[in-house]
């Protein structure tokens, strides 16, 4: 066996890096991993941990209104951003030693540097070094992207949103993805006046439709002044602080702060991936195969940087697949179907599976499906409703796809996602019996189609 330093270099110390790492060690492998920021990554230093908690602080002012209708005498105060920010700092201070610790604890050796590709066995550190390995995995992530336009630099991305030193009175948030939409309930919540232009016809395209509208008409309800197929025609610094922005539906206002949340790229820049043959999509993405293995025998890729399903839990089953294939000897690859996930929009959103309008292009369903008003809400005086909604084969009977909008669907679906993937039929779901009185209990009483398509 040739002499290397490591039997594994892993570049990016993100969920899926880490994980990798800390598996692969513990099989016996001499593993090393360089991270040029803080350990942990998007999804513990600038994602869904940070956003998660902010999600949380956001829903504090309708807890105590409707807290009031339930007879507690409590009202509300102001948001104080500077004591949440460092609270959230020194909880992301935490995680981070926590993940620190864990590749300390399996003998990863941990370099805070830079790594750049050498060749198909070495990485250069920005510390001038070079480390050779047997197999290196780079594991180095995504990062937003500002739209070219000019100006685009006095706009935020989101990585940004969790340096902000106060909350603006006012933003205007671009974009109707993910990031967009859990932002602009998030900034509403916490009583920013947030603006939003999508510059499609609704928001968070490809899931299901129905789902989708009633997200956008409840963040309308809510405060969140929502213009779709709109885009941003021009934007300058407006005089003072903020930006002064014209809209292509005829707006033009300024506001505090603009957030850019038009998606995020591949990091594959300057790593040195081209010259040595690693292919490089039209994206910016790695790609690989799917047991992870670049166009390199000897350099594998996972999670955001392949740009396959980005999601943290995601990147980590690559991580995992990737470590019994190469070290464990048993090629494994990764299944990248019936993936459940949450939008904590407010409301939430749970989904697994195709929506109506994927699912009745390929086969004939029927369309289980109720809206109704919580009873927590409601007796609150709140308009809200959730949306509970089945689409099954007519041929298998299997549910194809399960699409919840309620408060804590993300919860529910981690749930009716086990069922989903084991390949449960809409018979399966009636002869469950009903939770009472839940919300959930919906999804196992409901007898008649709404439609057939
Ligand atoms: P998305 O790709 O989901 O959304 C990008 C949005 O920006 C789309 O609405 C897109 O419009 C719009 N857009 C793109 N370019 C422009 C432009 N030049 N001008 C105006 N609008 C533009 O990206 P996100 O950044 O929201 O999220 C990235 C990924 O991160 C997600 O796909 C998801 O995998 C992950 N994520 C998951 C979360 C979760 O699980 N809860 C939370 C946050 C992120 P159009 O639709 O027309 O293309």
């Amino acid at each position: 066996m040739a002499d290397f330093d490591y039997d594994l270099f892993v570049i990016g110390g993100g969920s899926g890096g880490v994980r990798a790492a800390r598996v692969a060690a513990a099989t016996g492998a001499r593993v090393a991993l360089a991270e040029d920021s803080r350990m942990g990554g998007t999804c513990v230093i600038r994602g869904c941990v940070p956003k998660k908690l902010m999600v949380f602080a956001s829903e504090y002012r309708e807890t105590c209104a409707d807290a009031r209708a339930y007879g507690w005498d409590v009202t509300a105060g102001d948001f104080d951003w500077s004591r949440f920010a460092s609270q959230l700092n020194a909880e992301l201070d935490r995680l981070e030693g926590v993940y620190r610790k864990l590749l300390q604890g399996s003998d990863v050796e941990i370099f805070d540097a830079r790594a750049r590709l050498a060749d198909a066995h070495s990485v250069t550190l920005s510390d001038g070094t070079t480390k050779t390995a047997k197999h290196i995995l780079i594991a180095t992530g995504g990062r937003p992207v500002r739209p070219d336009m000019p100006n685009a630099h006095l706009g935020m991305v989101s990585d940004d949103l969790f340096q902000m030193t106060s909350l603006p009175k006012s933003m205007l948030i671009v974009g109707g993805g993910y990031i967009a939409c859990e932002f602009a309930c998030i900034l509403n919540g916490l009583g920013v006046e947030v603006t939003q232009f999508y510059r499609g016809a609704q928001i968070l395209r490809g899931f299901d439709e129905e789902a989708r509208g009633l997200i956008a008409d409840q963040m309308q309800e809510g405060g969140v002044d929502l213009h779709l197929g709109t885009d941003i025609v021009e934007m300058t610094p407006a005089g003072g602080v903020g930006v002064q922005v014209k809209g292509s539906n005829g707006m033009d206002r300024a506001y505090d702060a603009v957030l850019f949340a038009t998606g995020r790229a591949p990091n594959t820049t300057d790593m040195g991936l081209e010259d040595l043959g690693v292919d490089i999509g039209r994206r910016g993405e790695i790609v690989v195969d799917r047991f992870s293995q670049t166009a390199v025998p000897s350099i594998y890729a996972i999670g955001d940087v392949t740009n396959r399903v980005n999601l943290t839990p995601v990147a980590i089953r690559e991580a995992m697949a990737f470590v019994e294939t190469v070290f464990k000897g048993t090629p494994t690859p990764v299944d990248h179907d019936l993936i459940p996930s949450a939008v904590f929009t407010q409301p939430e959103f749970g989904t697994i599976g195709l929506s109506e309008e994927d699912a009745r292009d390929l086969e004939p369903v029927e369309i289980y499906c109720t809206s109704f008003r919580p009873m927590r809400s409601a007796f609150a005086g709140r308009a809200d409703r959730v949306l509970m909604k089945l689409v099954v084969s007519k041929a298998t009977r299997k549910i194809l796809g399960c699409h919840i909008v309620a408060p804590n669907a993300g919860e529910m679906i981690q749930l009716a996602g086990i069922a989903v993937k084991m390949g449960a039929t809409k018979e399966d779901f009636d002869r469950t019996v009903a939770v009472h009185p839940t919300m959930s209990e919906e999804l196992v009483t409901m007898k008649t189609p709404v439609r057939m398509a």
